[in-house]
């Protein structure tokens, strides 16, 4: 007994120092499952991310914009920006909340960070009707009455993730810049920086702010806990082909004196099913009409075998 206690120790304690990566066999997200339990894809149906199929949502004309509170002021103090070795993070401090929009309470503002591919490679966690952008942030917010982040991780909607799929242009984004500015201090795992804080309405895509969807999923990154209330704007953020490069090209999953350095490329996790989850659309968001397929694993696959005369019959509306 005392062996098999001693044993489970050893057990817990090594899966708790167990770190995660990308890029490796041994610790990529599809082993994830094997330190995380959480993240096992069988054990567990709400996984995230997932893609976002305008086939299979139904609308919902409650669902109107969220209340961003204290996003359009200048925030005091200083946030700090860090590279964990998994992403590129900024804390922003106290000041900020998001609620409406059906979420179920008010949500104090914790983070943001990014998700990337590589040098010739899109790397948003979501997509779009199949469709990966070139990148993808999320602004992390934790239900209010919760002290700390552990126990809104034990709560089915203790966070809520608001997700913004970033795509690529040739002039610089002025707001962006305030983060993609500071990136070269933060080229290597552990550095971090202080930043002056800006307005974050400026980053957000702030005219179709009432476009977006909603589902319940997971964090991305282990535990994989599955405590997100998910919003997915439909309408990208855009910055330029430059500042996208700082990302792929200038950050990296490795220490300034490791003897390899490895550059942090393709940062999220594959997609999952909906698993019969409902996918909403806001009031205002986009849907695709003409299919009245149900939401299942099969039926989607087999909708992207029609070929595209078939689809084309399918209506776009805004
Ligand atoms: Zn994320």
């Amino acid at each position: 007994m005392i062996w098999a206690a001693a044993i489970l120790l050893v057990f817990v304690s090594r899966g708790d120092s167990e770190d995660y990566c990308y890029d490796e066999p041994q610790c990529d997200p599809y082993s994830w499952g094997d330190s995380f339990p959480l993240c096992h894809p069988l054990l567990e149906l709400r996984h995230s991310p997932i893609d976002l199929d305008r086939r299979h949502m139904s609308r919902d004309p409650s669902l109107g914009p969220l209340h961003l509170e204290g996003f359009d002021q200048t925030q005091t103090g200083h946030w700090t920006l860090e590279n964990d070795g998994h992403s590129v993070v900024l804390q922003v401090g106290s000041g900020m909340a998001v609620s409406g929009g059906g979420l179920p309470d008010t949500y104090h503002t914790v983070q943001l960070h990014f998700h990337w591919g590589g040098p010739a490679t899109n790397g948003s966690e979501h997509t779009v009707d199949g469709r990966r952008y070139p990148m993808e942030m999320h602004i992390v917010n934790m239900k209010s009455i919760h002290p700390n982040m552990s126990a809104a991780l034990d709560d089915p909607t203790g966070l809520a993730v608001l997700g913004f799929l970033v795509d690529v242009v040739y002039a610089d984004n002025v707001h962006f810049g305030h983060i993609s500015q500071k990136l070269s201090s933060v080229a290597h795992k552990g550095q971090r920086t202080k930043v002056k804080p800006f307005p974050l309405l400026g980053l957000l895509p702030t005219r179709n702010m009432s476009q977006y969807y909603r589902y319940h999923g997971s964090l991305t990154t282990p535990p994989c806990s599955q405590a997100v209330v998910w919003t997915v704007y439909q309408v990208p953020v855009y910055i330029s082909w430059s500042q996208l490069a700082q990302f792929t090209s200038q950050i990296f999953s490795t220490e300034e004196d490791a003897e390899q350095v490895t550059p942090l490329h393709n940062n999220f996790r594959h997609v999952h099913p909906a698993s019969g989850r409902a996918v909403t659309a806001s009031g205002d968001a986009g849907v695709l009409l003409g299919t009245a397929a149900p939401p299942l694993g099969g039926a989607t696959a087999l909708l992207r075998l029609l070929p595209t005369a078939t689809l084309g019959a399918i209506t776009f509306r805004l």
